[in-house]
């Protein structure tokens, strides 16, 4: 296990707090023929609570199960490092390496692994991170530039009017504009400020509130689709559904194994689904990618992250606001440097 502290380019803001720089954990798992899995832990305090200290523990203590060998059937090795700690960002990095373990294994790529016809390309958003208006729309700008459909906005955090009106004069008609509020909003807040932005003709709002009751009250008072995030790792979110469409990260469900159970869950009870990323490294963002070969996200992921950090070497570029992963087996070639 190895930790990586990658700086970002700029802070990221959101309602949740300001990241500068973030920490992420690499591991690597060896099987008896000498092939190599890579796999990577990213836990975003501020974002999810879970905390790179208990995810460096759990991590410890699945030492003890995948030591002896990681030969077996990697549904055991994942269950028999779950019942030593469930914790889902410390999962997904042993699920990533298996993955990748047995993609290496048998020389092919992860989205054939998982049964998918073709490799993906998946339909990507921009971020805009700033919150003032001339810098947000100078980003969407860009985005709209290099070929981006979907740009996602922050809301919650200052001007929220502004900054839209900014983003949409700069981005055009065409552009699909989603927010989000990072559960920021209370629920009269959230109907409220989404009666008065939904003007600017926005394709969705992610968490307006937290938790599935509040959210559950404010979709059906808003003209603006409704998407829980956050929310969507709360206890009963998939026992009906209470909003438009739900986003799943590769590192709060515990890697691709969890991503698709958790797709299937959503689904069954009609909710709309699409993939991101807790500014994950490429690993966790190449995981994203195989997965969504099999889930078919209706809506742009929140996968074109990578682009926020700074001096690191350029891996899975967004073209034309799409993405594929890297070719190679398992989660893809040349993704591991990025980390040194
Ligand atoms: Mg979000």
């Amino acid at each position: 296990m190895q930790s990586v502290r990658a700086r970002l380019s700029a802070p990221f803001a959101a309602a949740w707090g300001t990241v500068d720089e973030r920490e992420l954990l690499l591991v690597s798992l060896e099987d008896s023929e000498g092939n190599v899995g890579f796999g990577e832990a990213a836990p975003l305090p501020a974002y999810d609570g879970a905390g790179v200290e208990d995810v460096r523990e759990a991590l410890e203590r699945y030492r003890g199960v995948l030591a002896p060998a990681v030969d077996g059937a990697r549904a055991d090795l994942l269950a028999a490092c779950a019942a030593e700690s469930g914790l889902a960002e410390s999962l997904a990095a042993i699920d990533l390496a298996l993955w990748d373990l047995e993609g290496r294994r048998r020389r092919q790529p992860l989205w054939k692994l998982l049964g998918a016809p073709a490799a993906p390309e998946v339909v990507v958003n921009a971020t805009v991170s700033a919150e003032e208006p001339t810098e947000a729309a100078a980003q969407v700008g860009s985005a709209r530039a290099a070929g981006f459909a979907c740009a996602k906005v922050k809301v919650a955090v200052g001007d929220d009017a502004a900054r839209l009106a900014a983003v949409r004069a700069t981005g055009g008609d065409e552009m699909a504009i989603r927010v989000d509020a990072n559960g920021g909003w209370s629920v009269e807040q959230a109907v409220e400020a989404l009666g008065t932005l939904q003007r600017f003709g926005l394709e969705l709002c992610e968490e307006p509130v937290h938790g599935v009751e509040a959210v559950a009250r404010v979709a059906p008072c808003s003209a603006v689709s409704i998407a829980v995030d956050e929310t969507a790792g709360a206890p009963g979110v998939f026992e009906r559904r209470v909003c438009d469409a739900v986003c799943l990260k590769v590192a709060r469900c515990g890697g691709v194994s969890g991503v698709l159970a958790a797709a299937a869950a959503a689904r069954s009870v009609g909710y709309r689904v699409y993939l991101a990323s807790t500014l994950d490294g490429p690993l966790g963002i190449a995981a994203a990618l195989h997965a969504a070969a099999l889930v078919a996200p209706e809506l742009p992921c929140g996968l074109a992250t990578l682009g926020a950090f700074a001096d690191r070497p350029e891996v899975l570029v967004p073209r034309s606001g799409r993405m594929s992963p890297a070719p190679g087996p398992g989660l893809g070639d040349a993704l591991v440097r990025w980390y040194h």
